[in-house]
C-alpha cells in the first residue's frame, strides 16, 4: 500500500504542514495520525533497504569500477523537487551521465555554485533545464504565497518574474503550462548570461525542456518538449535545429 491510500497530504510532500497553494492535488488537507505517519516511514525505509540492496547486487562491483576515480556526466542537468519527475524521464542509466541539481520549480538561483560545477569544472556539454506540467512552485508563484515560510518563499520569489505578475484562476491548465514554461525560459536567460562564454565558444547547449506528466501539452504523458535552445523559443526553429535535427 502507497502512502496516497490512505493519507491525503499536501502535493509538494513539505511534512504534516498543510500547504494549500501547493496542493496540485486540491486537497491540502494532512489526516494521518503520527503513529500512521511512522508506519509509513518505517514501510518506505524498509523497501529503500531492499531496493538497494537489488540494486547493488545486480549491477555488481564493476559497474561501480568504472567511475570510482572520478565522474564524467555529460549533462548538468537543472530539474524540479517534484516527485513525480525523476531522471529516469531523461536517461535509464543516469550514473555517471547526468549531474543533477533539484529544487522547487527547477530555478538557478538558489543552486548557482551546483551547476557552476556541473559546467565549469565537469564541462558538461549540455545544461538542461527541466520544468513540468503541474508544478505545485509555478502555481504558488501564480498564486499569493505571503503566508510561506521564508526559506519557501525566498526560492519562489526566484522563478520567472513575469509569472508572478499573472494570477492563475482556479485550475486553468493551459494557464498553468504557459506559465511554466514562461518559467523555464527566464531559467535559461539566467544561465544564458553567466555561462555566455562557453556558449559562444561552443563549449555548452543551454537547453529548455518541459516534462508533461499529464499531457496537458497534447503529445501524450511523460513526454518532453524542447521549448528553448540557447535561448532560441521559436517552435519551426528549433524543430530544425541541429540538436535535434
Ligand atoms: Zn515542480
Amino acid at each position: 500500500m502507497k502512502r496516497r491510500d490512505f493519507i491525503k497530504f499536501s502535493a509538494i510532500g513539505l511534512g504534516a504542514t498543510t500547504i494549500p497553494v501547493f496542493a496540485s492535488g486540491g486537497h491540502g488537507e494532512v489526516v494521518a495520525s503520527s503513529g500512521e505517519l511512522q508506519a509509513v516511514a518505517k514501510k518506505m525505509y524498509t523497501e529503500i533497504i531492499n531496493n538497494n540492496d537489488f540494486y547493488a547486487k545486480q549491477k555488481g562491483d564493476g559497474f561501480f569500477k568504472n567511475f570510482t576515480i572520478s565522474q564524467s556526466p555529460r549533462a548538468t542537468i537543472v530539474g524540479c523537487s517534484d516527485s513525480r519527475f525523476q531522471e529516469s524521464v531523461l536517461d535509464s542509466t543516469p550514473e555517471n551521465d547526468l549531474f543533477v541539481i533539484r529544487n522547487i520549480g527547477n530555478q538557478y538561483t538558489s543552486n548557482e555554485g551546483s551547476v557552476g560545477y556541473g559546467v565549469m569544472h565537469l564541462h558538461t556539454p549540455l545544461l538542461i533545464i527541466v520544468g513540468h506540467t503541474r508544478c505545485g512552485a509555478i502555481k504558488a508563484a501564480l498564486s499569493d504565497y505571503t503566508s510561506e515560510d521564508s526559506p519557501i518563499r525566498k526560492e519562489v520569489d526566484t522563478l520567472s518574474l513575469s509569472i508572478r505578475k499573472a494570477h492563475l484562476v482556479g485550475d486553468n491548465i493551459e494557464q498553468w503550462a504557459a506559465a511554466v514554461e514562461a518559467n523555464v525560459n527566464q531559467q535559461v536567460e539566467y544561465c544564458l548570461s553567466k555561462f555566455s562564454e562557453q556558449v559562444k565558444s561552443g563549449q555548452l547547449t543551454i537547453v529548455g525542456v518541459i516534462y508533461d506528466l499529464a499531457n496537458d501539452l497534447s503529445k501524450g504523458a511523460g513526454k518532453i518538449h524542447t521549448v528553448n535552445i540557447n535561448g532560441e523559443t521559436n517552435k519551426k526553429t528549433l524543430e530544425n535545429h541541429p540538436l535535434i535535427k
